[in-house]
């Protein structure tokens, strides 16, 4: 029996006229994920996108992928079979005989896109159902509340069976790419990878920055943001990943300014620089993890004082979040473990006992204008090394 995948996707049905854009983006997304997992041929009709993988043994390990895929709606393994009624009832009989158990309550849903096909939707419904009904003992036909739900799609080109049931979920969202570009600031931490993949999930293709002060921070941290990233990569197939030398910024702080607004200045020199390299490759916005009163630099009077200093609109959706929703995604997107792992990050060597939760821009200003903001961020600029980071195996 030939097994196959269909694909469903969501919102690019709506995009009318830039729909068929959408689509073979996201058909170019599907290929690159499956690109050293299986041999596949990928088509796309109807709004279904069709997934034949040579190798059989391999359309598990092909469906786990292809849910990492932006824009995918969900994946069903179905039995491909000729267009007519007795092969349709014998496929439904062999396929799903581990589905059609005694005792389920079941019914049949059938489409017809292809209307020379001698019996309309009801009709298929009717006959199918009255077949498995007189070849399982014991199915109780229930057309409101079944467990087993029987999907008949006669095609163009061929007729697709499968139980709607083994449907898996994908991500949804919108494919990479149809986005827009931005770059992530990316901590060690929980929420900005949470943040990154959010706004991937928009299409949006990501970049990621990483402020990083060695010796203060350990070679483990530097691994940890990698590691971070390849997480990231699996859902956009490669992250970028820019890593800014930090520690002559901060010791520039430390030794110059108040200490209460060191954590504020911090930001805003990762700000600036973030937003040169985003300029660099093309960003149009950058995405932080920050979220509404979670730290005393993350109030409203805060993210004021860090937003000065960029003209690039800073995304930020975690804004309305609260931690154990955030950890909730966290988890869900597989960073979560990586981020609690203990190795400090270089805001935390350097906060300050009593960080100011109501500060003013020009009080800012006035401990910014000891140092040469200018200067430190074009040095931080020039040292930055880039890497490219793939998918975590
Ligand atoms: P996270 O859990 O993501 O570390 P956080 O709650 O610890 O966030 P902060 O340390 O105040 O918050 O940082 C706020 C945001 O600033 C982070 O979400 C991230 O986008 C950015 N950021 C903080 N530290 C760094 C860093 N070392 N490198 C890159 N970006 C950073
Ligand atoms: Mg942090």
């Amino acid at each position: 029996m030939k097994e196959i995948l269909l694909v469903k996707y969501g919102e690019i049905i709506l995009k009318g006229g830039n729909r068929s854009r959408f689509e073979k983006t996201l058909i170019e997304n599907m290929s690159n994920a499956l690109k050293n997992v299986a041999e596949t041929k990928i088509t796309v009709a109807q709004a279904t996108v069709y997934v034949d993988v040579s190798d059989a043994e391999k359309i598990d390990l092909v469906t786990e992928r292809l849910a990492k895929v932006f824009g995918v709606v969900s994946i069903v393994k179905a039995s491909v079979c000729e267009k007519t009624i007795e092969s349709i009832e014998n496929t439904a009989k062999a396929y799903l005989k581990d589905d059609l158990i005694s005792g389920k309550r079941f019914k049949v849903e059938a489409k017809r896109s292809d209307k020379t096909f001698p019996l309309n939707s009801i009709e298929i419904s009717m006959e199918v159902g009255g077949f498995l009904d007189d070849n399982f003992e014991g199915l109780i036909v229930d057309v409101h509340n079944p467990e087993v739900t029987v999907k008949v799609e006669v095609r163009d080109t061929a007729a697709y069976v499968y139980c709607r049931e083994n449907r898996i979920k994908g991500q949804g969202g919108m494919p990479q790419g149809t986005g827009g570009k931005a770059t992530l600031l990316l901590s060690g931490g929980i929420d900005s990878p949470v943040a990154g993949h959010m706004m991937a999930k928009r299409g949006t293709k990501i970049e990621a920055v990483n402020f990083f002060s060695y010796p203060y921070t350990s070679e483990r941290a530097k691994e940890k943001v990698i590691e971070l990233a390849s997480i990231l990569a699996q859902y956009t197939s490669s992250v970028k990943l820019h890593i800014v030398p930090f520690t002559e910024i901060q010791l520039a702080i430390r030794d110059n300014c108040p200490e209460q607004h060191m954590t504020l200045l911090m930001r805003r020199f990762m700000m600036k620089i973030a937003e040169i390299i985003a300029e660099k490759n093309g960003s149009q916005a950058l995405i932080t993890g920050e979220s509404a009163g979670q730290v005393a630099s993350q109030t409203l009077a805060a993210l004021n004082v860090t937003n000065a200093v960029v003209k690039m609109p800073v995304l930020r959706p975690l804004i309305g979040m609260d931690k154990t929703e955030i950890i909730e995604r966290a988890e869900k997107i597989g960073t979560f473990e990586t981020s609690i792992l203990p190795y400090e990050d270089c805001c935390t060597v350097f906060t300050p006992k009593n960080p100011t939760t109501q500060p003013t821009l020009s009080k800012i200003e006035k401990s910014e204008s000891h140092l040469d903001f200018d200067g430190l961020v074009k040095k931080a600029v020039d040292e930055t090394e880039t890497v490219i980071i793939y998918p975590k195996k």
